[in-house]
């Protein structure tokens, strides 16, 4: 047996981790688990533990470790040791560890609470066919326990490569102590395989070690898992560990009430929140709504609003919801609009940046005015977008040619025959307005909103006697080419007097 880590109680601050498999896109799963991990390590002054469980080599997808990496950065639930960052119970990624585990199952070996078995999978097969069509509960039949590979070796179905099983004795404990769920108990397992027989640990045999190796305090997982605690607990039993605390974590659940998977749900891939535009802060908040519940004031009322530092102040084990709530994108997209307008304008421009740049609207190095204008620009579609991917149809015509603006199918047609003289006399009233100096940045120059709106009002709506709807449409489409935009006024500020009344033209010479 390895010298190892001091054993859990030894150490008064929570040590937590989150273990994910590298198996693909990383789980929403796994951002939900680190949150509730870094928030009770936080609280607590101890430490969050990123561990890399690739033991299952037919599954590992190349790159999806990284992901793990990127998503949980992006979502800031940063890790104190890890593959990447190391640490003192280094390695973190099992593929590394191999050698950690065999003196584990060794030592079941020798106690005779793990023995080999040599069962061919075709014998397993057979097996488990039979007890299906004897209407039996499926499991290993203990053919090769208390035999020599001899002895074995003259039975049918014997394999050249043993792997080790462990023994689930008859009478074993099936209730465990669970944070969240109180007292819970689990199905009966059969004698489960710890050690494959390429020498590999299984997930039960590697969780233990590890988790005891590396000081881990609360095991936080969801509870998908809960069948497989009774067999953890034996083990930490049969090898004298102190088990951890276990907290079983609500499922996330589809609307169905089925448990999300990445096949039928694309939201189940943590990289969709960030390819579709969310925030972390607001999916933060939405993970955690979702086995937490709401705060609730002094007053009685409930409050769904609270960011990472509140929830990690607040939160305690006793309050989890037993039961998963259903994963309600409406609700993550009103989230998210609740912290987009409460970013400061420029890092909300920040975050439009990227996306601006994936769809073609500003180049790799944007110029500084570029970048003013889209600070400019940003201030007026903050409180009109839930998304980052919305922002790109808005921005769009203020970065396009003048004479490249497309006009949209639906604005065009929205166009009412007096739009042609609506037009004209939008352009003899703002011709009287200076904009010599393009935007505003002092005095003397007119061309404002304020002004631009004086000016349009008095023609069109007064001087032609056309309601302000009527009489600002045109113009709203030939400045934006869209029937919906930013404030029309302000946006012809941004844009100048020169582009704007280009637009108003070249829209005017064709209707
Ligand atoms: N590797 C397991 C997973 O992918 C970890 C389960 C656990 O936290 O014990 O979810």
């Amino acid at each position: 047996m390895t010298e190892t880590a001091a054993p859990a109680t030894d150490s008064t601050a929570p040590r937590t981790r989150v273990a994910p498999s590298p198996t693909g896109d990383p789980h929403v799963g796994t951002a939900y688990m680190a949150m509730f991990d870094l928030a009770y390590a936080r609280q607590h002054g101890g430490q969050f533990v990123l561990r890399i469980e690739d033991t299952d080599r037919n599954r590992l997808v190349e790159g999806s470790e990284q992901q793990v990496y990127d998503t949980l950065a992006w979502l800031g639930l940063v890790h104190d040791e890890g593959p990447d960052v190391g640490g003192p119970y280094a390695p973190y990624r099992q593929s590394e560890r191999l050698d950690t585990y065999r003196p584990y199952a060794d030592r079941l070996l020798e106690e005779g609470k793990a023995y080999h078995c040599w069962c061919s999978s075709e014998r397993l097969k057979e097996m488990r066919e039979k007890q299906q069509a004897l209407k039996q509960p499926t499991g290993y039949d203990r053919l090769c326990y208390g035999k020599t590979e001899e002895d074995r070796r003259a039975l049918p179905g014997f394999s050249e490569n043993p792997v080790v099983r462990m023994l689930i004795p008859d009478d074993v404990e099936l209730e465990f102590d669970d944070l969240i769920m109180g007292r819970t108990s689990a199905p009966r397992p059969d004698d489960q395989v710890i050690l494959k027989a390429d020498g590999f640990p299984t997930y039960h045999l590697a969780v233990v070690v590890d988790d005891h190796e590396m000081g881990i305090t609360h095991v936080v997982r969801g509870q998908e898992w809960i069948s497989s605690t009774p067999k953890h607990v034996l083990l930490y039993r049969w090898l004298d560990l102190e088990p951890p605390a276990f907290a079983h974590m609500p499922l996330l659940r589809d609307e169905k009430r089925a448990k999300i998977s990445k096949r039928k749900n694309p939201w189940a891939r943590l990289t969709w929140f960030r390819e579709e535009g969310y925030l972390p802060e607001a999916l933060l908040n939405f993970l955690a709504l979702q086995g937490y519940p709401p705060i609730i004031e002094s007053d009685g009322t409930e409050r769904e609003v609270f960011d990472f530092a509140e929830f990690t102040e607040r939160f305690d084990w006793s309050k989890m919801n037993k039961a998963g709530a259903v994963f309600n994108l409406d609700k993550l997209d009103w989230l998210n609009g609740q912290y987009l307008r409460e970013l400061e304008v420029g890092d909300l421009a920040a975050r439009i940046l990227p996306f601006l740049q994936a769809d073609g609207v500003l180049g790799d190095n944007p110029t500084l005015p570029e970048l003013s204008r889209l600070k400019a620009v940003t201030e007026l579609i903050q409180t009109r977008i839930a998304k980052l991917t919305e922002a790109t149809a808005l921005v769009r015509p203020f970065y396009v040619a003048d004479d490249e603006l497309e006009i949209a199918d639906d604005a065009r047609a929205g166009l009412k025959e007096s739009a042609g003289e609506v037009l004209d006399a939008a352009l003899a009233a703002l011709e009287d307005i200076d904009g010599t100096l393009g935007r505003p940045d002092g005095s003397g120059v007119e061309w404002t909103a304020t002004r631009i709106e004086e000016a349009l009002r008095s023609s069109l709506v007064d001087g032609l006697g056309i309601k302000p709807r009527l009489a600002f449409g045109p113009v709203r489409t030939a400045i934006s080419g869209q029937k919906v935009s930013p404030p029309l006024f302000e946006s012809m500020e941004i844009l100048g007097k020169d582009a704007s009344m280009k637009r108003l033209r070249s829209l005017r010479a064709t209707v």
